[in-house]
């Protein structure tokens, strides 16, 4: 059974689909005013594990995410760029897009625009001023926190600090003054873009949206509700009070929110220094698929520490399980399956079921796949795998791919002659070969010592090597 912990209660309680089929989500996309940095990153990933999970289960996934193509600095952004939003937003919606592939995040059923969805926000707008939840000032409207008493309750926020009647503009605010918030937002000068409704003329606050666009897919209840922590308050806060005051109905079973993210264990700012969008990472020349496995191995409700030592040691996780895979497939096999890696791989899939089933323990789950690696790798030391064992072992780590997307493709043994697959020339061939003749005679002479050294040495010119009966093999990592 599947247990995820619930912000609306803090507990952990068990999850299923309200109809036991079908899996209704939402998530909060990107606000598509510049790239996306590597905490936002952090929840998109955290999100697909949960996807792949909740897949696992043989329940059917419909999932929505919403991006945010109209807020308070997209319109300052474009206005200084001299372009209208839609253009200004398209550029980092395609980057996003992009990015999220690079990272192996899969795609959601729906993505929705939030300037795709503007009579469906008037209408809720319609209906919240209809039964007394929002109120016209000025040419703006707002949300009357007063008249829903359950305002607060996810975040849970002192009853006390609710400022009745205090009005907040902005689409974000402040933890410390909960107060009435915009829903439709007039203009305040000619250059910003507008819709004409019959709520009246200007653009929608940034919270609506959600609320607006959950409903129109997923239904008035819908099963689980993600994001990072930030959002409690006052974003969910506000979808809630929303969504609830429109249809009467619990909004959301599950809201489920990724912990903090650190760099160097500081609050990433700009003006820090410490400020990292995904792009920053690759052009530093990290592999997309070290990020992600460095983001999966935290579970996601702790707060992650992205380091560049960690980035490191997530590329040599990586090259481990590389490795490993080169060895299973060229080290020679017996035919007599080995009750031992049997018993191996029964523990590796049970430790790893129950670890995603407890509230995505991603951690445990890696270090299951790790113990595996180990005692095959001690089996294959001793020639005790067969085919029929490598087969079943392929097929699990083909599963845990499926499920947290951190496997590296395996690279052909490269020919023994002509060019290699990874470009390298005949004299860096000729030294890695050269290398490992020594290697092996140091081993014939019994000095392992040295035999280690230029294992290493190889190591370091990416050369990965399988000693096997019938001789060293090698190829590029
Ligand atoms: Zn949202």
């Amino acid at each position: 059974m599947l247990r995820l912990t619930n912000t609306l209660t803090g507990k952990l309680e068990d999850f299923e689909p309200s109809d036991g089929q079908r899996v209704r989500m939402y998530i909060c996309g990107p606000t598509v005013h510049d790239y996306a940095h590597i905490g936002n990153f952090r929840t998109f990933v955290f999100e697909d594990v949960l996807r792949r999970h909740l897949k696992s289960k043989g329940w059917e996934m419909f999932e929505v995410m919403n991006i945010t193509d109209v807020d308070d600095k997209i319109i300052r952004r474009a206005i200084a760029e001299g372009v209208d939003i839609r253009t200004y937003t398209q550029k980092y919606i395609d980057a996003f897009l992009e990015d999220s592939e690079k990272l192996g995040i899969e795609k959601p059923e729906v993505i929705a625009r939030a300037t795709d969805h503007i009579p469906e926000m008037v209408a809720l707008v319609e209906k919240l001023i209809e039964g007394g939840f929002a109120y016209r000032e000025g040419n703006s409207v707002y949300f009357r926190i007063s008249q829903f008493p359950p305002y607060g309750r996810l975040s849970r926020l002192d009853k006390k600090e609710l400022r009745a009647g205090a009005r907040v503009e902005v689409d974000d605010y402040d933890k410390e003054s909960p107060q009435d918030f915009v829903l439709w937002k007039a203009p305040r000068d000619d250059a910003e873009p507008r819709w004409e409704t019959p709520v009246g003329t200007g653009r929608p606050g940034w919270h609506l949206e959600c609320s607006a666009m959950a409903m129109k897919y997923l239904g008035p209840d819908i099963d689980l509700h993600c994001g990072g922590v930030d959002l409690v308050f006052p974003h969910h806060e506000n979808e809630i009070a929303q969504s609830e005051a429109a249809t009467g109905k619990p909004f959301v079973r599950f809201w489920i929110h990724s912990g903090h993210l650190q760099v160097e264990g500081e609050k990433m700012a700009k003006s820090a220094g410490n400020f990292y969008l995904l792009r920053d990472l690759l052009d530093r020349g990290f592999d997309p698929l070290a990020i992600r496995y460095l983001l999966v191995s935290v579970p996601y409700r702790k707060q992650f520490n992205l380091t560049f030592d960690g980035l490191h040691q997530a590329a040599q996780s990586l090259d481990r399980i590389r490795e490993f895979l080169f060895r299973l497939e060229s080290a020679r096999l017996g035919d007599l399956s080995n009750p031992g890696v049997t018993a191996a791989l029964d523990t590796a899939r049970r430790e790893f079921d129950q670890a995603l089933d407890d509230d995505l323990n991603t951690a445990v789950a890696l270090a299951a796949l790790f113990n595996l690696i180990k005692a095959v790798n001690t089996a294959l030391d001793r020639g005790e795998v067969s085919a029929g064992d490598r087969d079943q072992i392929r097929e699990w780590i083909g599963e845990v791919d499926r499920r947290l997307g951190i496997v590296p493709a395996p690279t052909p043994v490269p020919a023994t002659d002509g060019p290699s697959p990874n470009g390298h020339d005949s004299e860096s061939r000729a030294g890695a070969e050269a290398l490992i003749a020594a290697r092996n005679d140091a081993r014939r002479n019994r000095d392992f010592q040295k035999a280690d050294q230029i294992r290493e040495q190889l190591t370091g010119m990416g050369v990965l090597i399988e000693d096997t009966r019938e001789g060293t093999r090698w190829r590029y990592r």
